[in-house]
């Protein structure tokens, strides 16, 4: 179906941006925006003199209100035009679909692929679709056929962020084919994974931490006690036990976390009464293990940019020095603290900065000894620094 089209005249101060390739389109970028009724439309860029400067589409999301798409003025935005989009970021990840011990991995990253507002993740042989607006979501047609047409796709689900804040809208999430079985067992580096792909807005692994769990289960786990905060379904711990971890210990605030916790430890072959899962405030859990004098020998801290419990809120960009301090006393002498965040408000030069001062104020040395980025199948554009938010630092207290 052809979708509406309409001209709009950029801001003076964001043609430079547009022309070096800056693929988002906000409230401010453009003048008359509320010219622009219906989520889809596509949008032509031009510039004080008429210049053509970019085409993209209209669709309100968190932050934003569309993705350019294309800089060729001739460029037709139809269904070649998905295909060929989506062609190339499949045969970019032509590595993770011929290899065996990885069966889930993200096959389309939004505007790291051409296309901002839009995910795809694989899960042995099944996909799901992140829509991040109704007005991406309105090319659903050319996107699916697209998808068909490249992969063979064994049963297909969707996921609806098109609500303010980029909440997930509830709903039954599959859209056609096989359904899958429930949980689907997925692999990864060879570690397994159960994940439910209708079962809210989050399958129960996160795929851009892949390189993280590999290197802690090879490198860093070994005869170790470990501790994992804000564990969600413990997939760290499973990668750390699997490397021969002593112990672990995942700390995670809701309920469901202990049976997906122990679950994730089942379908690898682990006894999960061998670990401690507790279900608690990691705040609280913090002041309990200082009282008590405990230390750990590798402490994980992976939390959300944002948090809010009955006693606390955190905010990363805010927070995380305080967290790191805290985390720094249980952490043993030479033991080693995995820090992460995927707040995309900071980069690591920042976070770099936060790690200084919680090793500062604590009074301990430490020694960078890796540092992860999204993993490849988590592809960024160049010019959109949001996008390329998760940061993770390996330090070695040192005292
Ligand atoms: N590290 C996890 C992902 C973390 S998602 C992984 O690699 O899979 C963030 C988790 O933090 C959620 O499961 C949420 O329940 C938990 N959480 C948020 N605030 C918390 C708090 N104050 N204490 C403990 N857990 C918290």
């Amino acid at each position: 179906m052809m979708k509406k089209s309409i001209r709009l005249k950029v801001k003076s101060s964001y043609v430079k941006g547009l022309k070096s390739g800056f693929p988002l389109i906000t409230e401010d970028t453009v003048q008359n925006l509320h010219h622009v009724k219906e989520e889809g439309t596509i949008i032509e860029l031009f510039d004080e003199r008429n210049d053509f400067l970019g085409k993209g589409y209209y669709g309100k999301q968190n932050k934003g209100r569309g993705w350019v798409l294309t800089n060729n003025a001739q460029e037709l935005i139809d269904q070649s035009f998905f295909e060929k989009k989506l062609k190339k970021a499949i045969d970019f990840r032509e590595s993770f679909y011929n290899d065996y011990e990885t069966t889930a991995f993200r096959i389309f990253n939004g505007e790291g692929d051409g296309i901002g507002g839009l995910t795809i993740d694989h899960y042995n042989g099944y996909y799901v679709i992140t829509w991040y607006s109704e007005g991406i979501y309105a090319f659903k047609d050319e996107i699916v056929t697209s998808l068909k047409q490249l992969v063979k796709v064994k049963g297909l689900y969707e996921k609806k962020r098109f609500a303010v804040k980029g909440k997930y809208i509830e709903d039954n999430d599959f859209v056609e084919g096989e359904e899958a079985p429930s949980p689907l067992i997925v692999r990864e580096n060879g570690i397994h994974f159960a994940v439910y792909l209708n079962d809210g807005a989050m399958v129960g692994v996160f795929l851009d931490q892949r390189d993280v769990r590999k290197t802690i289960r090879d490198q860093y786990a070994s005869g170790k006690t470990v501790l994992n905060t804000f564990s969600y379904t413990g997939a760290f711990s499973v990668a750390a036990a699997l490397g021969g971890a002593a112990k672990t210990t995942s700390v995670d605030l809701a309920n469901r976390s202990r049976s997906k916790t122990q679950e994730q430890f089942s379908v690898n072959g682990l006894v999960y009464e061998d670990h401690d899962i507790i279900v608690e405030d990691v705040f609280n859990y913090f002041k309990y293990a200082v009282r008590k004098q405990l230390s750990f020998d590798l402490v994980i801290l992976d939390p959300p940019s944002f948090a809010r419990s009955k006693k606390h809120t955190f905010s990363a960009g805010k927070d995380y020095p305080e967290l790191l301090a805290q985390a720094i006393q249980i952490t043993e002498d030479n033991g080693v603290i995995v820090a992460s965040s995927n707040c995309s408000t900071f980069g690591m030069r920042k976070f770099k900065e936060f790690i200084n001062q919680a090793f500062e104020e604590t009074g301990f040395n430490y020694k960078i000894l890796e540092e992860f980025k999204l993993p490849s199948d988590f592809k960024t554009h160049r010019e959109f620094k949001e996008g390329n938010y998760l940061k993770v630092v390996f330090i070695q207290k040192i005292k």
